[in-house]
């Protein structure tokens, strides 16, 4: 592009130059023609000169003394003429050419050129070419001028005149202009009549004193051409032929570079303000060009980034002119490309999509750097949900999601990755600082935030995975998750790197899965009881179901972390399903002796939001025909509260069964005893946490106390979890707790290893 306008100036110039040096050559003509006009005039001046020696000689041959012939006197007449005129001597002839000088002596001049022409040629006048007397020896050469002197119209002889060509040296002498030039005279054959270098004489011809290349350069009346003197010099010849000689040539010859030179420096002129404008001319063409080129380039620089997934980049739109405008619009529409597909409405940052194709640009662009992918996800979010509702809970991921960005480098993005997680890209080469940041991240996230007025603790639990190069961006996110996964399972509040003790656990719950699959069909599943005692009546008024697995490996894994297996792979229902009728059963025949006693069972949330979940129940309850009255669901305090519209209508119905409902792991939750006011529950069973601690800690006695209280001012049975000594049993009993549970009073057992007293 830069070249093509290179080359474009440099045509232009070039053919400019020619235009304009045709234009001066043309000037320079008209310099000739006026050196000519100069030349005209002096040659015309030299013939005046000469034509007035003819003048002189004609008159005095036709005077009458000359007509007269008679010697004796026409000797004494042409000594007295020659005294004071130009004429040095002078030459009386007879028809014959006997002939007498003013020299005084008899010469014989028919072999003379002058007589030839007079006499035979009978020509009126000639002026003879410059020659040195054969008389006299002196520098200077003379010419000849005859006359025909003529009687009764006959040619009796001729009457010569001898002049030097002196008075032509003066007037090539007086021809110098800006003495710079000098004018000269050759005769017909070349032979320099006048020249002010004395050194060059008459025996010299023209083509003595030049160079020129070619034939006879004066071969016209007048004209011009151009030679290199004898030192070489470019000179110009301008000459024109004398008039009245047989054709004698005056010739100025001036130095070229002085012949033109207003020319000359009109020409350098023009050539330095060519080249200064073609110097000029390329660089705007260059800053022209760059201005509009370099706008483009940038242009395309950001559609190609922008192609290639990169959204965040921005098209210039300060440029005044058509690239500003489709820079704005650019633009416009990557932002509208962003809000509609890659913005999530909730939080207003990015949503998966626009994590996965701009961190695969980011980690392109950056290769020599570390990224890692970041999960994070707020723990127990629902209870977040619950507390506000939905509007509260988006409220929270927004500002969560602010507060992320906050944390952000150069180069790193955070986007929603679905519910209550996001997804972040860090940049960080040290591991020891990335681990710093994390800490960070946590506690900030600690700090209260206020959200609709409500003040809220974030605990959140993050995922950590190093992105190797070879993988994909989704095998480092899949790899995060399942640090997330592990986080949380830890109990949330921390952060998990990624590693190979994180696929063993992943591979173990794989295989636990496969097993679970089995475990009904090959009857491994069976319940076990703990006894529920009234601490009123101080008996057993019923029995917790808890599940057990009986299977050669995994018998040893706690029954909660198995349930989580079985809830995640959606095993749930159909265990929960197996788990009530067993119990179902169980209830039957345990009423057939002990008709007061009841069975509580564990229903997990994933159960309860079980489509079919009702209506199991309904069929279960037909079928086995139990005292409905006996039967106790189990809810988790965190389960009831999720979703709590649904939820609410959900134990309505199975109140209406006849079931007793019970608030499992109470106090472990955010609700108010207040808030579950209005749920149709009958019992609250204090998680065994509370309990554990009760004896060293006033804190956690007062907030049984206070729990008890609450419960019985809301009319609820109380039930203590966890009760493993006599002393909390005391304890309970004096706040008048209804029921407790726990290795005090049995673990749980096999129905037939139980004794029951009742
Ligand atoms: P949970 O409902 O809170 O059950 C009480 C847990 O406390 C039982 O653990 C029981 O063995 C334990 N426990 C009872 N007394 C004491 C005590 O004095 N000290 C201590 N340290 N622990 C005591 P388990 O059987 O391991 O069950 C754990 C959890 O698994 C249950 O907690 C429940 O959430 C879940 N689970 C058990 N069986 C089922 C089931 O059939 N369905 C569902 N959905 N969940 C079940
Ligand atoms: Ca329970
Ligand atoms: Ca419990």
């Amino acid at each position: 592009m830069i070249s093509l306008i290179v080359v474009v100036c440099v045509i232009v110039f070039f053919g400019l130059n020619y235009s304009i040096e045709q234009k001066l050559n043309e000037l320079k003509n008209h310099t000739i023609t006026q050196y000519l006009d100069i030349t005209d005039s002096r040659a015309n001046e030299v013939s005046k000169e000469l034509v007035g020696i003819i003048n002189q000689v004609r008159m005095i041959s036709k005077s009458t003394i000359i007509q007269s012939m008679d010697l004796n006197i026409i000797k004494d007449y042409l000594k007295s003429l020659i005294e004071d005129s130009n004429i040095r001597s002078m030459t009386f002839s007879d028809i014959n050419g006997k002939a007498w000088t003013t020299y005084d002596s008899d010469i014989d001049i028919s072999n003379q050129e002058q007589y030839k022409s007079i006499i035979i040629d009978q020509k009126e006048w000639i002026i003879s070419n410059p020659f040195h007397s054969p008389y006299f020896f002196e520098d200077i050469p003379i010419i000849t001028i005859s006359h025909q002197i003529k009687v009764n119209d006959e040619i009796v002889g001729l009457l010569n005149a001898v002049v030097t060509t002196e008075f032509m040296n003066k007037i090539t002498e007086s021809i110098q202009f800006k003495n710079l030039s000098f004018a000269w005279i050759i005769d017909s054959n070349g032979k320099i009549v006048s020249h002010p270098n004395k050194s060059i004489s008459i025996d010299q011809s023209y083509n003595n004193i030049l160079q020129y290349e070619g034939s006879n350069p004066f071969t016209y009346n007048s004209g011009s051409f151009n030679y290199l003197d004898e030192n070489n010099r470019s000179m110009l010849a301008v000459y024109s032929t004398i008039p009245n000689t047989s054709g004698w040539k005056l010739i100025i010859s001036i130095e070229n570079r002085n012949a033109f030179t207003e020319l000359t420096s009109v020409m350098n002129y023009v050539d330095y303000a060519l080249l200064i404008s073609l110097v000029i001319l390329i660089l705007f063409a260059l800053v022209y060009a760059n201005s509009i080129s370099e706008p483009i380039l940038r242009l395309r620089h950001v559609f190609e980034r922008a192609e290639k997934g990169d959204l965040n980049v921005k098209a210039d739109e300060s440029v005044k002119n058509e690239i500003g405008l489709a820079g704005v619009s650019f633009n416009h529409m990557l932002q509208e490309i962003k809000n509609l597909t890659y913005i999530d409405p909730v939080t207003q940052i990015g949503n998966y999509r626009s994590y996965l194709s701009e961190s695969n640009f980011i980690i392109q662009s950056n290769k020599n750097d570390t990224y890692y992918v970041v999960v994070i996800s707020i723990d127990d979010f629902k209870k977040i949900n619950s507390l506000g509702g939905y509007g509260f809970g988006n409220e929270t991921l927004k500002k969560f999601a602010e507060l992320i960005q906050t944390q952000l480098h150069e180069d790193e993005i955070v986007a929603r990755y679905f519910g209550d997680e996001m997804i972040l890209l860090l940049k960080e080469n040290d591991l020891e600082v990335l681990r710093e940041r994390i800490s960070v991240l946590l506690k900030e996230c600690q700090r209260p935030f206020i959200i609709m007025d409500i003040d809220i603790h974030l605990s959140i639990s993050c995922g950590i995975a190093k992105h190797i190069s070879t993988d994909t961006i989704e095998m480092s996110i899949h790899n995060s998750t399942i640090a997330k996964l592990k986080a949380k399972k830890m109990g949330g509040n921390v952060a998990i790197f990624y590693g190979d003790g994180i696929n063993q656990e992943i591979k173990l719950e794989q295989d636990i899965e496969k097993e679970l699959y089995h475990a009904i069909d090959r009857n491994e599943l069976y319940l076990v009881y703990q006894p529920i005692f009234d601490l009123k009546s101080m008996k057993i008024s019923g029995f917790e179901a808890l599940l057990r697995w009986n299977h050669p490996i995994y018998n040893s894994h706690r029954i909660d972390s198995i349930i989580k297996i079985a809830e995640n792979s959606g095993q749930m229902p159909k265990i929960g399903r197996w788990v009530m009728k067993e119990a179902c059963y169980q209830l039957k025949a345990l009423n057939e002796t002990f008709p007061d006693l009841s069975i509580a069972l564990n229903v997990s949330m994933v159960q309860f939001n079980d489509s079919y979940f009702i209506k199991n129940v309904e069929e279960i309850l037909k079928y086995t025909k139990i005292n409905r009255n006996n039967l106790i669901f189990e809810i988790t305090e965190s389960s009831a509260m999720n979703n709590v519209d649904e939820n609410l209508n959900d134990l309505r119905r199975l109140k209406d069964l006849g079931i007793g409902l019970s608030i499992d792991d109470f106090g472990t939750g955010y609700s108010s005893l207040a808030y579950l006011s209005q749920f149709p529950i009958d019992h609250i069973k204090i998680d065994r946490n509370f309990i554990r601690k009760m004896t060293e800690e006033s804190s956690d006695l007062m907030l049984v106390k206070t729990m008890i209280t609450l419960a019985k001012s809301l009319h609820l049975e109380v039930i203590a979890e966890g009760v493993e000594s006599l002393e909390e049993m005391n304890i309970l009993k004096s706040l008048e707790c209804d029921k407790i549970q726990g290795y005090l009073i049995s673990k749980p057992k096999r129905m037939k290893d139980l004794e029951i007293v009742s």
